[in-house]
């Protein structure tokens, strides 16, 4: 989500006529886009800042901009502890960014922060007036904030009630994108799951450009007009012609319903991967983190999604040395790990951030050492079951979208299945990034597969760089 408010504040900088610069350091205007979900996001960001301000003083019309979670949860105290920074500009103002910029070049420093999301359009994080890092791939933000109350988060403080993006908007958004070359979207939302239930009658509406709504020659949403939920959205946007990829991150577990796992098994479009946060396998931890779900509903939910989508990839996040948690309750997250057979994970230690409960847990904050030999011991247990599943790929022949050469080898180039697997493989030929290509797995390792070409089934058309030259 926040490389996706990047993507919109570079679109707008580029629409005041600027370009990218080839280093921060050579910039004109820098923009810190921060996080503040772990205290180290945090920390990193306040020696970013420290460095740029001796930049600044031998470059004084450089000009800084601070946007994001920590801007909105700091507020006033960042141009109190920089004087350097010309504006910071909150989470539900982030299409502000640059109209902040000229009134700072007027007036001076600018704080501004909105305390709320407005409920409208020209707020709402649109695809379309960003600047993407690839064109064949987009994010699609369906839901801004958070409704939940889990108690490590600092979330629902820092980006606001959930509201949901109306239906007909979100599917015109995916069909201009899909328009403009666009072959994958990501839906993004804190709990995409509970999609929809905060749209009123009004604003449930479809986009008036849809009001006979038609999705690949069917009437579409006949009869769910009336309550468009997260499983109809992701069927429409699969729908969109030239969408060949959907994905979506992240469902909550307590939500995930039995139609957003047919949505899954019955739209080839929709990949085949869940990302599904555990968080902790104890029931206890569980409930002090006000998850709404146990370890054994959890994994029901495990079973029902591998059972209702062929080939599934399951990812999740989970965080260690929540405040009380007991070798115990660690134990049992060790065994809901193994149970879940994850492909990969996020594995967090426990950060305690101002403001939310589990912050005030202080007397019962786990010990950093027992915690650091934890992690490990989670590792250990994840690593086993993605090694496990990538080697069981080895032989098979698996669709992908070309990302580009290899980092390392540009002899190599890099692919993404439909289960969110990293494919390394060798090319006869050169590939255009985004183009639809098979690989024959031939090794696994614990984070990506390595293979070689076997087929290209569609050439990436979009046409977007161009160079004139004399001669
Ligand atoms: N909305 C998503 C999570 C978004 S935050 C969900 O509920 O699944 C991404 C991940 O960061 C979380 O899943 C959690 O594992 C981790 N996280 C959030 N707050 C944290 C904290 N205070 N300490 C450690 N990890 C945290
Ligand atoms: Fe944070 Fe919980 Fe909301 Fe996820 S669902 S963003 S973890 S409060």
């Amino acid at each position: 989500m926040n490389e996706h408010d990047s993507e919109r504040i570079a679109g707008l900088l580029e629409a005041d006529g600027l370009v990218l610069a080839d280093s921060d350091e050579n910039a004109d205007v820098v923009v810190f886009n921060t996080c503040c979900i772990r205290e180290n996001a945090d920390n990193k960001f306040y020696g970013h800042l420290g460095r740029f301000k001796n930049i600044k003083e031998e470059r004084p019309d450089m000009e800084i901009i601070v946007s994001g979670c920590l801007a909105q949860k700091d507020r006033e105290q960042i141009a109190q502890r920089a004087g350097h920074v010309d504006v910071v500009v909150g989470t539900h103002n982030v299409h502000r960014a640059v109209e902040l910029l000229h009134e700072s070049r007027r007036n001076g420093p600018i704080t501004e922060i909105w305390d709320e999301a407005l409920d409208d359009a020209d707020t709402f994080p649109s695809a379309l007036a960003v600047r993407r890092e690839v064109d064949w791939s987009a994010w699609v933000t369906i839901q801004v904030g958070c409704d939940n109350t889990c108690a490590y988060c600092i979330v629902p403080a820092v980006r606001g009630r959930e509201i949901s993006r109306p239906f007909g908007e979100l599917v015109s958004e995916v069909e201009r994108l899909a328009a403009d070359g666009v072959r994958e979207i990501t839906l993004l939302g804190q709990n995409v799951n509970s999609y929809g239930r905060d749209l009123t009658s009004a604003r449930r509406a479809l986009n008036p450009a849809h009001d006979d709504f038609e999705i690949a020659g069917e009437q579409w949403l006949a009869d769910r007009r009336a309550r468009p939920l997260f499983a109809d959205l992701l069927i429409a946007v699969s729908k969109v012609d030239g969408i060949d990829r959907v994905r979506f991150t992240s469902p909550h577990p307590k939500d995930l319903r039995e139609d957003t796992i047919t949505a899954m098994g019955t739209n080839a479009a929709v990949c085949s991967h869940l990302h599904f946060p555990l968080q902790s396998g104890s029931d206890r931890v569980l409930a002090l983190m006000h998850r709404g779900y146990t370890a054994q509903r959890y994994l029901e939910k495990v079973v029902a999604a591998r059972a209702g989508i062929e080939d599934l990839a399951i990812t999740t996040d989970i965080i260690v040395g929540y405040p009380g948690e007991t070798e115990e309750d660690f134990v049992r997250t060790l065994e809901v790990a193994a149970e879940a057979e994850y492909d990969s994970a996020y594995t967090f230690i426990f950060s305690p951030r101002e403001g939310t409960e589990a912050a005030l847990m202080v007397d019962q904050f786990c010990d950093p050492a027992e915690v650091g030999d934890r992690f490990e011991r989670l590792r250990v247990v994840v690593e086993r079951s993605a090694l496990a599943k990538h080697m069981a790929r080895i032989g098979r022949t698996e669709q992908m979208i070309v990302e580009g050469p290899s980092k390392r080898d540009p002899e190599v180039f890099t692919g993404r299945t439909a289960q969110n697997k990293l494919v390394h493989f060798t090319s006869d030929r050169p590939l255009r990034s985004g183009t639809l290509a098979t690989a024959l797995i031939t090794e696994a390792s614990t984070h990506f597969l390595r293979g070689e070409l076997v087929e290209v089934l569609s050439v990436s058309q979009h046409r977007t760089r161009f160079a004139v030259t004399a001669g």
